[in-house]
C-alpha cells in the first residue's frame, strides 16, 4: 500500500563505521576495542579487560549493538558510498529529498567518510560521480551544488572564493523551502571539479586552536546537491535535494577544556547537534511538531528530514581504547536515532 512505502520512505537508516587504528596509535600500545560483526553488530571491549587477545578479554564488560548496517575497519570509502548512499540515488532523481549525516567525536573519521582525500575520495565525490554517471549527459537534467558551513550558529559560504567572510542569509519560503541568499552555486561540470570545490572548501573551514584538536571540529560542513529534471513534453520540473553532512565534533564540550568565548561557541555547537538529536526523535514518536527552527543547521534541513526523505546516519566510532566513553556515546545516540 502506500502508507507502507511512505513509512519505508522516511525511515532512518543507521549505519556505524569503525575507522582503523592508525599507525602511531599502534606505535604507543593503543589497544582495538572494537569488534564489527555480522555487517551489523558492533562489540565495544571494556576497556580495562581488554585485551589484544579477544579470546581471553572479559566478556561480561562488553557492550553490543545491533544497527541496520555495521562496516569494519578494512571498508572502503567506496564501499561506504556503494551500501549508505548509492540506494538514495533515484530517490533523488525521481525529486525527493534526501540527508546523509556523519556523526561521531573529533577523530573518528567523518570527514575521511564524507570528503576523503586524493586517493580514497568520499562519500560526497562519490555522489556526484553516480549523479554524473547516470544523467551527466541528459540535457534534461542539471546538477547544482553548493558547500557550506554552520560555525557558531552562522552560515558562511564555504564556496566563495573572496575570503572568509561569505555570511549567508537563510530565508524560507513555504512553498519552495530554505534557501540561501547569494550562495555560491556550482553547476557541475565535473567530479574533478567537484572534488576541487570540496578540498578548497575544506581549507576554509574554521578552524582554532583547542585543547583537543587544531582542526575545525565545531564547524558542521553541508554539501547540497540539488538535481532538476526538465520533462521535454510537458516542460514539467522535478527539483529533488541530496544534502551530505560532515557534523561537528560530539564530543561534550566539557572534554575539551574549553572556557569562555570557546566554550560559547561549543554551546552553540551541540545547540545544532541537539536541534538534530530533537527533530530525529519528534519525527520518530510521530509528534506534530518537529523544532526545526532551534538551530541553523535544523532550519536549513528542514525539506530534507521527516516526510518524504528519506535519512541515512552514519556514525563514526575510533576503536581505540582511549576513545572509550565517546565510542559508547555515538553508539547509544545511533541506538536511539535508528528506532524510528
Ligand atoms: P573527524 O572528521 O571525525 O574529526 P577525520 O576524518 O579527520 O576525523 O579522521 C581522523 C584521522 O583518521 C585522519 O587522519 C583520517 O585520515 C584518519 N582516518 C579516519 N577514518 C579512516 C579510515 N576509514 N581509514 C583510514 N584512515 C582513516
Ligand atoms: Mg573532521
Amino acid at each position: 500500500s502506500t502508507g507502507a512505502c511512505e513509512e519505508e520512505a522516511s525511515r532512518i537508516s543507521v549505519a556505524v563505521r569503525c575507522r582503523p587504528l592508525s599507525n602511531s596509535e599502534k606505535n604507543n600500545e593503543v589497544v582495538d576495542i572494537c569488534r564489527v560483526m555480522d555487517q551489523r553488530l558492533v562489540i565495544l571491549l571494556d576497556p580495562g579487560a581488554a585485551s589484544t587477545d579477544y579470546l581471553r578479554h572479559d566478556k561480561s564488560k562488553e557492550k553490543r549493538f545491533a544497527f541496520d548496517q555495521a562496516f569494519d575497519p578494512e571498508t572502503s570509502n567506496q564501499q561506504i558510498f556503494q551500501a549508505t548512499t548509492q540506494p538514495l540515488i533515484g530517490s533523488i532523481l525521481q525529486g525527493f529529498n534526501c540527508s546523509v549525516f556523519a556523526y561521531g567525536s573529533t577523530g573518528a573519521g567523518k570527514t575521511f567518510t564524507m570528503i576523503g582525500t586524493q586517493q580514497s575520495p568520499g562519500v560526497m565525490s562519490h555522489t556526484v560521480d553516480s549523479l554524473f554517471a547516470q544523467s551527466g549527459s541528459d540535457p534534461c537534467v542539471s546538477i547544482v551544488c553548493c558547500f557550506i558551513e554552520v560555525y557558531n550558529e552562522v552560515l558562511r559560504d564555504l564556496g566563495s572564493k573572496d575570503g572568509r567572510e561569505g555570511m549567508l542569509d537563510l530565508r524560507e519560503d513555504p512553498v519552495t523551502g530554505p534557501s540561501l541568499t547569494g550562495v555560491t552555486e556550482f553547476q557541475a561540470q565535473s567530479v574533478e571539479d567537484v572534488m576541487k570545490l570540496l578540498q578548497e572548501g575544506n581549507q576554509r573551514r574554521t578552524t582554532e586552536p583547542t585543547a583537543m584538536n587544531v582542526t575545525s571540529s565545531r564547524s558542521h560542513a553541508v554539501f547540497q546537491v540539488r538535481v532538476e529534471r526538465r520533462d521535454l513534453r510537458s516542460e514539467a520540473v522535478t527539483l529533488g535535494k541530496l544534502s551530505l553532512i560532515d557534523l561537528a565534533g560530539s564530543e561534550r564540550a566539557s572534554q575539551t577544556h574549553n572556557s569562555g568565548m570557546r566554550l560559547l561557541e561549543g554551546a552553540n555547537i551541540n545547540r545544532s547537534l541537539l536541534a538534530l538529536g530533537n527533530c530525529i526523535n519528534a519525527l520518530a514518536s510521530g509528534s506534530v511538531f518537529v523544532p526545526f527552527r532551534d538551530s541553523k543547521l535544523t532550519r536549513l534541513l528542514k525539506d530534507s528530514l521527516g516526510g518524504n526523505c528519506r535519512t541515512m546516519m552514519i556514525a563514526n566510532v575510533s576503536p581505540s581504547h582511549l576513545s572509550y566513553e565517546d565510542t559508547l556515546n555515538t553508539l547509544k545516540y545511533a541506538n536511539r536515532a535508528k528506532n524510528i
